[in-house]
């Protein structure tokens, strides 16, 4: 049986950061990849989706927002099939860019799906390996819709699939992906119908983000519907849709889009051949050091099922590395203030406690918010005004800051420099002592009153 140092299940965003860092170290490294190199953030998440926002916002920017500037633009033609060509090049550059970083850290490479046949042994295309170190790192999957006709709705796989721009779409989700692939389309020129099960979106955030939201969208001609449960999904001979929802009321368009969460990739693993535990959710339980229930076994990314996404991934994968095979016994991720953007139109940023999740966690007399709305200088010049709402949410007397959201242009480029001081314990004094930048949307974070 061949023998490593390291094996790495999976070869996604976590799996490819954790078996480098091993490999630098010195370690002799095997990572297993089922699929393509790079997982859901390269092939069909972050990277796709963010060359499909791109072209969306340059499409908005040209046909609603140009204008005012006196600039006199049309768009001869906006060609799908070809953005999601050169879409998919770009990626094949980013499978060739991975494999030479594995090489320079001698990962050995195996494509197939790894089982586990017991706690230390994996099967691999009928062969076995062995280790005395493995990491799970198989991240997770789209979840179905669990209704009659729920096959017919594509996920978010199925969307950067597609060669041709739908016309009418119906998106169903409450999400991140919802909530990014609805503004992508109607960006498009996608007439878009967004459906969801309660009275607002995004309902782990702070409602000031999807309140927001909800109002730009509609202003820029998107059907919102609250309170839409859907029960069945039909297909007609022209390829049209149909959804029946709870309330009686029907949407119809030649695409209809599920984004309702993911599931782990632990079911097909051999887990019940090893003493790795599953949580009811079927996602891997591990401690703050990533262990697993069975000594030598760790788990990483989007299989444990905590915060979903790649920067986490490659965060914990790299620390685990570090810890195991270069002697930083006290090496883990710290899961709190983690930033996040969410690439709507415009986009939505955020770290930290939402105003709601504050004030049940503390003493509200405790708690303050600091807010700002204003029409940033992009939008001045036109008819249409779009707003930008910002909030600080700060704790006791000294105002440490323990939230900060965003909706508005810009914003995503905003957080990561915010988030160094949240990090590091900033307060609303630290924001008010820091000068701003003239003309720009951030200068708001630090001149809140
Ligand atoms: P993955 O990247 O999913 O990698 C797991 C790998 O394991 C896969 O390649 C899979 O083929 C392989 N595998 C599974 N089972 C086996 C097996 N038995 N044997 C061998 N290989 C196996 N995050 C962000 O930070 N920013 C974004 O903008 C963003 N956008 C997203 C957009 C979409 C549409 C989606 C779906 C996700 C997005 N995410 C984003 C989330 C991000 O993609 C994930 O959090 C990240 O990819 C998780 O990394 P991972 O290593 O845990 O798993
Ligand atoms: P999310 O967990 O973000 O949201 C899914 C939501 O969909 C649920 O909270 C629920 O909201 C709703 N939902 C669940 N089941 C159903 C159903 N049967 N019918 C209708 N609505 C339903 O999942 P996503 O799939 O959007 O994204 C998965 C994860 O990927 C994200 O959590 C994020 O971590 C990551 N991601 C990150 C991105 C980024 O960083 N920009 C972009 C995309 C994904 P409710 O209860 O309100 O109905």
């Amino acid at each position: 049986m061949e023998q490593y140092d390291y094996i790495v299940i999976g070869g996604g965003s976590g799996g490819i950061a954790s078996a480098n860092r091993a490999g630098m170290h010195g370690a002799k490294v095997l990572l297993i990849e089922g699929n393509e190199i790079g997982g859901t953030c390269v092939n069909v998440g972050c990277v796709p989706k963010k060359v499909m926002w791109q072209a969306s916002t340059m499409l908005e920017m040209i046909e609603r927002d140009a204008e005012s500037y006196g600039i006199e633009a049309d768009v001869k033609n906006f060609d799908f099939e070809q953005l999601v060509e050169r879409r998919e090049k770009y990626i094949d550059f980013l499978h060739g860019a991975y494999n030479r970083g594995l090489d320079s850290n001698q990962v050995k490479r195996i494509y197939g799906y790894a089982t586990f046949k017991s706690d230390h042994v994996v099967e691999v295309n009928d062969v076995e390996y062995t280790a005395p170190h493995i990491l799970i790192a198989t991240g997770g999957r789209p979840s179905q819709m669990q209704i009659p006709g729920g096959e017919l709705a594509l996920d978010s796989n199925g969307f950067f699939e597609l060669k041709k721009q739908p016309r009418e779409a119906i998106m169903l989700g409450a999400g991140y992906i919802a909530a990014e692939l609805s503004g992508v389309l109607q960006g498009m020129g996608t007439k878009v119908h967004w459906a969801f099960r309660y009275g607002q979106p995004l309902r782990t955030f702070d409602k000031m983000l999807a309140e927001n939201l909800m109002q730009i969208y509609r202003d820029n001609h998107m059907d919102l519907h609250p309170y839409f449960v859907a029960e069945k999904i039909e297909k007609d001979d022209q390829g049209n849709f149909t959804v029946y929802f709870e309330n009686g009321e029907t949407l119809t368009g030649d695409c209809v889009i599920f984004a309702g969460g993911r599931q782990p990739n632990t079911d097909k693993l051999g887990i019940e051949n090893t003493s790795v535990e599953l949580n009811e959710k079927g996602f891997v339980k591990v401690d703050k050091f990533q262990n697993t229930t069975s000594e030598g076994i760790y788990a990483i990314g989007d299989v444990i099922g905590k915060v979903d996404l790649t920067p986490v991934a490659i965060a914990a994968g790299r620390r685990l590395s570090e810890r195991l095979f270069n002697g930083k016994e006290d090496e883990y991720l710290d899961y709190d203030n983690i930033p996040t953007v969410i690439f709507t139109h415009p986009t939505i940023a955020t770290i930290g406690l939402s105003e709601e999740e504050a004030i049940k966690r503390y003493d509200s007399k405790d708690i303050k918010i600091y807010h700002s709305r204003f029409t940033p200088m992009y939008f001045a010049l036109g008819d249409y005004r779009q707003k930008c709402d910002m909030k600080l949410v700060c704790l006791g007397e000294e105002e440490k800051i323990i939230g900060l959201h965003g909706i508005g242009v810009g914003v995503d480029e905003m957080l990561q420099g915010f988030a160094v001081a949240i990090k590091m314990g900033a307060t609303k004094k630290d924001f008010d002592s820091t000068v701003a930048i003239h003309p720009t949307g951030s200068e708001e974070f630090v001149t809140m009153r």
